[in-house]
């Protein structure tokens, strides 16, 4: 069966919009885009859009679908039952799905709860977004993450846990290059893993033909991430000058995940987030907000990441980050594009997914209003009248 999408604009994802054509959609994937006028297939069953606007399905770059969003999700989820913790997973996959998120990158599991629900939507078991899994963080002994994290220390540990979290099936590789907020005990500006420990792991990873991502806040832990050979940062804090040139030389994008501070800062000590948390996140705060003018004046390539999963950063609610960035200064439509065609390259997905056009996994969103004038349209859910993923309606 075919299905012929037609009677309104489409986001592309690379940049461009399309009006007046048909997007046809065969076996789950684009099969080709005509003109508008062109005739349609004898079978096919046509979905007008009514002046809605066809997006790709959006892609959030960091997310955590083991914790829960709680005050404290590191502290729950170091001491609740990996079943129960499954079962949370589940559940928060399906509401990702539901708010238009068809694909997620997941930053760090315990105990291969990432990897099971993966496989589990994968196979049709459960409804949810595409993931790519990291399976357990690997940071050095007591660094950021720990308490859910692989400890490992010296190149040599490096390696070997970069080798597990791939024997356990592990899509990419997360290494912890500074301390963070959600740590008790550790600086957000410090380093962690040295040069040589993250250029270990990179090369491990990269041989087995998996991407690297590193939660580097400080500016030189970002650094010595970039010349290890990273492929993406998150967060980036303390971005300088130089970390930038790098991430332009190297073609390194940023995943600011604005929503993970936002809401710390919102919430606060009245909302049970511990003390430490709401501290360093005040104290980083305004520098985050100039490294992130910083990475847009300055051309870095930025993909959508929320960071959901912590305090008061819920999963279904990921579209939050996208009036986050265009209230710091980005457009809508850079807001959409780092949702889009940006965050499929970040995932490595790019010829499957991010973009509408032939050959391309059929994720897609039917959207009305106009999200390139008005964000914020897209965190109401009703705003979405339709969502599809691989061709099949999941909504609408
Ligand atoms: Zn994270």
């Amino acid at each position: 069966m075919v299905r012929v999408f037609t009677g309104g604009p489409v986001f592309v994802g690379d940049g461009s919009i399309l009006e007046n054509v048909q997007v046809h959609v065969e076996e789950g994937r684009i099969s080709k885009i005509v003109d508008a006028g062109h005739s349609k297939p004898r079978n096919a069953e046509v979905v007008p859009l009514d002046g809605c606007f066809l997006l790709p399905g959006l892609i959030d770059c960091h997310v955590h679908l083991c914790m829960d969003a709680g005050p404290d999700p590191l502290g729950t989820l170091s001491s609740e039952a990996a079943a129960l913790t499954a079962i949370k997973a589940a559940k928060f996959a399906e509401k990702t799905l539901m708010s238009g998120v068809t694909a997620v990158r997941d930053m760090g599991g315990r105990g291969g709860v990432d990897l099971v629900v993966r496989d589990a939507i994968r196979s049709g078991r459960i409804p949810g977004p595409r993931i790519m899994a990291s399976a357990q963080l690997i940071c050095m002994t007591g660094g950021h993450g720990w308490q859910v994290g692989r400890q490992a220390d010296g190149p040599a540990e490096v390696m070997r846990a970069v080798r597990e979290q791939i024997l356990a099936g592990a899509d990419l590789v997360k290494l912890m290059a500074t301390g963070g907020v959600m740590t008790p005990g550790v600086e957000p500006g410090s380093e962690q893993f040295s040069q040589e420990e993250l250029r270990a792991g990179i090369l491990e990873a990269h041989k087995a033909g998996k991407k690297t991502a590193t939660h580097a806040q400080g500016t030189q832990g970002i650094k010595n991430a970039l010349l290890a050979g990273i492929d993406s940062i998150e967060h980036g804090i303390y971005l300088d000058d130089e970390c930038l040139e790098l991430m332009l030389k190297r073609s390194v994008p940023l995943i600011p995940t604005m929503s993970a501070l936002f809401h710390i800062e919102r919430k606060g000590l009245e909302a049970g987030i511990p003390e430490f948390a709401v501290d360093k996140t005040l104290r980083v705060k305004p520098f985050f907000l100039e490294s992130m003018r910083m990475a847009r004046e300055a051309g870095v390539s930025v993909a959508m990441g929320t960071d959901a999963g912590t305090p008061f950063n819920s999963h279904g609610r990921n579209l939050e980050e996208l009036l986050f960035m265009v209230e710091s200064g980005f457009s809508e439509e850079e807001a959409l594009l780092s949702a889009t065609g940006v965050a499929a390259g970040v995932l490595g997905l790019q010829e499957d997914m991010g973009t509408i056009a032939p050959g391309r996994q059929a994720d897609l969103l039917l959207v009305e209003g106009n999200p390139l004038q008005d964000i914020g349209l897209l965190l109401n859910q009703e705003n979405i009248r339709m969502i599809i993923q691989k061709g099949r309606v999941v909504k609408g």
